[in-house]
């Protein structure tokens, strides 16, 4: 090797030395740090793409679903609160495989005297009780609950044995129901309705003493064909009150017969209106259909009071058809106040519409139908265009509650009709979220028994965007100038929790009764999570394309957590599998900051690191090339004249290379940065981000910048960038619009803050929710 060769590679490796012996002595910390890198693609979590699910996320070709159809004869008996019925259920076997038996899930037996359900968590006395809960707890009989199966028929009428385990009941078929063909059969039940405001219960009545009239809302009442997919085979989980439903779509023809002075609303389209309305009811319906702007009286509150005291012996029976759903739920009493107004999605009008009992006014004639009518106008915006002909809000004391077309909401006034805000934004919320339930996951039908998050996460995220939007539309309703006040999605709620203690927080990705919050579990972290992604990680564009294909690879069919995960990446290019991971699969939490800050400036002679690496290998100056040095400004002797020039004007080196190497126009624009600044960021949280910094300079200007979360790819811990300035930097924050949830703030700036108002904001967010 000849001379200058020799010499080229000594201030190779000496350069190279200098700079990398930082990263270097980084990597040495985080041995191993690879194997479990976030970063990771998430070959052990997901299952293995196939013919029935992609691996971009959409259905294969060999995608099928079942379908169950009912037909149903329904009545309600008011006076012993007990609801009959008789079914047939049409089953179509569309899986490649033979069903040898059919699993039904008779959920109302969460109720029976023998359940299982009351006895799975311990209990302990305690030290007082309030009358009524001493007497719930030990002075009462238990609720006589649960399904009466009468009987369980083929279409011939012939008994078809079945077997009931808990909430599951087996009906064996005399033959396997092969691929591609169907099945139908009938069972007879029966059933005491429970007081949903005792039992807490998700369908039931509520007594109202002062008129002695129930009012009903009704649902899980009739035996409900179990799922069968390639994923879960026959989703037969027990229903423990937690997990919520797994449901096939299909048709339902129901009948429902009540005291004829009953009002009813229902799933479905109502086929005999004539029969079941009055002229006068008939003639406001019709104006209904053409008021866009506010709701329509069908019962007036006036009408609705005089019925409550008519007690009809007289029956009614409303019928109803719906094509494609997955449920079944109906509300009737004499109490009901009606009104309706139609609501234009894309080229469609679809009706808006509430029942409430006069308790519910007077909130709830001013703002039911409206949120129902912005519900969905938001959510069609973001998913599809909403696919019923009606969307229904039922007021019922303390019910949040769902199902195809007609959902339960809370939100009473006082007494005297006087009502706070905390009701009103309550109501106006529970009505968004449960009307927008219809997208998540009545349409999109995910496995609720599996997986609460997949309908509860997606919903409240939508729930966030619908109820900004609805203080938009409608600022006269919200206090003046303010946004709407939502209790969950904004990325600082959710710190009291995921900075929590962890051994109560499991991830999101578990079944709903392994949980110990429920709430933040499944609502507020992954909506949190899906409104970082949205606002911060991703960016709207390519996040509402993402989300709302989606929407629409999975309407109307049955998607898994990886259906969705992989369809995000899939419409994206945005590799996720880190933020899933770190969100989704842990309890970790977001906690980025600020270490520390070396600052430097253009030396004409060695600094103190470099004089130091000479000495020990024996090197002089003119062992090496001219090189540009930098020293750093608080342990190195730097002559004060130096500080705050130009490189060029303190390296003659420097100059002349510009001179020799760049052209006129070059150096014209040649940049003069002099002061250059080594930050490293640490991350004690588990989660990777993107790293949100914002540089504010010594002449009052500031400039933001935000490092991709795959800074945290090869070092979990630390990440040094350097910054090369004009004017110096007087301060350094991270995260400072607070949308990343970081749970500590104190480790957030540079120079560091220690202004106690601060802390102790950061220590009263802690403790809230
Ligand atoms: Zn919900």
């Amino acid at each position: 090797m000849d001379q200058i060769k020799n010499y080229a590679t000594a201030v190779l490796v000496l350069v190279a030395t200098v700079l990398f012996a930082q990263e270097e002595k980084i990597y040495e910390r985080d041995p191993g740090h690879l194997n479990e890198s976030k970063f990771r693609q998430m070959y052990q979590e997901f299952a293995t793409p196939n013919m029935y699910r992609s691996a971009s996320g959409t259905p294969g070709p060999d995608y099928y679903q079942q379908q169950a159809d009912y037909k149903m004869d329904i009545e309600l008996d008011d006076k012993n609160a007990r609801i009959y019925g008789e079914e047939t259920i049409t089953y179509h076997n569309n899986a490649p495989e033979a069903l040898e038996f059919l699993w039904l899930q008779l959920d109302q037996n969460v109720r029976s005297r023998d359940s299982k359900s009351p006895l799975r968590n311990s209990s302990s006395l305690k030290v007082a009780y309030t009358t009524a809960a001493f007497s719930k707890t030990y002075l009462k009989e238990d609720f006589d609950g649960g399904f009466n199966i009468e009987f369980v028929k083929d279409s011939n009428g012939n008994p078809l044995p079945y077997t009931i385990n808990q909430t599951m009941m087996r009906v064996d078929l005399p033959e396997a129901l092969q691929s591609g063909e169907k099945v139908s059969f009938s069972v007879k039940w029966w059933y005491n309705i429970p007081d949903h405001t005792v039992d807490r219960a998700r369908s039931g009545y509520e007594y109202f003493e002062k008129d002695g009239n129930r009012a009903y809302v009704i649902a899980q009442f009739f035996p409900r064909m179990a799922v069968y997919s390639d994923v879960e085979g026959w989703q037969n989980h027990q229903f423990w009150g937690s997990g919520e439903f797994a449901l096939p779509f299909g048709n339902y023809d129901v009948n429902i017969t009540v005291p004829a002075d009953h009002i009813l609303d229902a799933t479905g389209e109502l086929l005999n209106r004539k029969e079941v309305f009055s002229k006068e009811m008939i003639k406001r319906y019709e104006q209904a259909k053409k008021s866009y702007d506010k709701p329509v009286l069908i019962v007036t509150q006036e009408e609705a009071e005089a019925a409550e005291k008519g007690f009809s012996e007289k029956k009614k029976t409303w019928k109803f058809r719906a094509e494609n759903v997955r449920d079944y739920g109906f509300a009737t009493s004499r109490k009901f106040i009606w009104d309706m107004q139609a609501v234009k999605i894309g080229n469609k009008d679809v009706m808006a519409v509430s029942l409430y009992p006069k308790e519910g006014n007077p909130l709830w004639e001013e703002l039911s139908t409206k949120a129902v009518a912005s519900t969905l106008k938001s959510y069609s915006a973001h998913t599809f265009d909403y696919p019923y002909h009606k969307a229904i809000s039922v007021h019922a004391k303390n019910q949040g509650m769902e199902y195809p077309m007609i959902c339960w909401n809370y939100g009473r006034p006082n007494e005297d009709g006087t009502y706070s805000d905390r009701t009103k934004y309550g109501m106006i919320s529970v009505i968004i979220h449960e009307v927008g339930h219809n997208f998540f996951p009545m349409i999109v039908n995910s496995d609720e028994r599996q997986w609460g998050w997949m309908d509860e996460g997606l919903d409240t995220f939508m729930q966030y965007l619908a109820e900004q939007e609805f203080g938009e539309a409608f600022p006269e309703v919200i206090t003046p100038n303010k946004k709407y006040p939502s209790r969950r999605g904004d990325p600082s709620k959710i710190v009291p929790y995921m900075s929590g203690d962890q051994t109560t927080i499991a991830p999101i990705m578990s079944n709903p009764e392994n949980v110990y919050k429920l709430g933040p579990n499944a609502y507020a972290k992954p909506a949190t999570a899906l409104n970082i992604l949205r606002e911060t990680v991703m960016g709207r564009e390519l996040f509402d394309h993402a989300f709302k294909t989606y929407a629409q690879r999975w309407m109307f069919k049955h998607p898994t957590p990886e259906d969705f995960f992989r369809t995000m990446e899939d419409a994206s290019a945005v590799d996720l599998d880190w933020f899933w991971r770190s969100w989704f699969y842990t309890t970790d939490f977001v906690d980025i900051g600020v270490k520390g800050v070396k600052k430097f400036v253009v030396s004409d002679k060695p600094g103190k690191q470099m004089q130091e690496y000479m000495t020990s290998r024996n090197l002089t100056e003119s062992d090496y090339p001219p090189l540009v040095y930098l020293a750093e400004q608080n342990t190195d002797e730097i002559d004060p004249t130096m500080v705050g020039k130009a490189p060029s004007e303190v390296s003659s080196s420097l100059k002349e290379f510009m001179m020799d190497n760049l052209t006129a126009e070059e150096r014209a624009r040649v940049k003069e940065p002099k002061y250059f600044y080594e930050v490293t960021f640490d991350k004690p949280g588990g989660i990777p981000m993107p790293l949100i910094v914002e540089y504010t300079y010594s002449d009052g200007s500031s400039e933001q910048v935000t490092y991709p979360p795959e800074i945290w790819r090869k070092n979990d811990a630390e990440f040094r960038r350097v910054i090369a300035s004009q004017t110096e930097i007087v301060a350094i924050t991270v995260d400072p619009r607070a949308e990343t949830a970081d749970i500590d703030v104190t480790n957030n700036s540079w120079p560091k803050k220690e202004s106690p108002s601060e802390f102790n904001q950061f220590k009263e967010g802690i403790k809230g929710d």
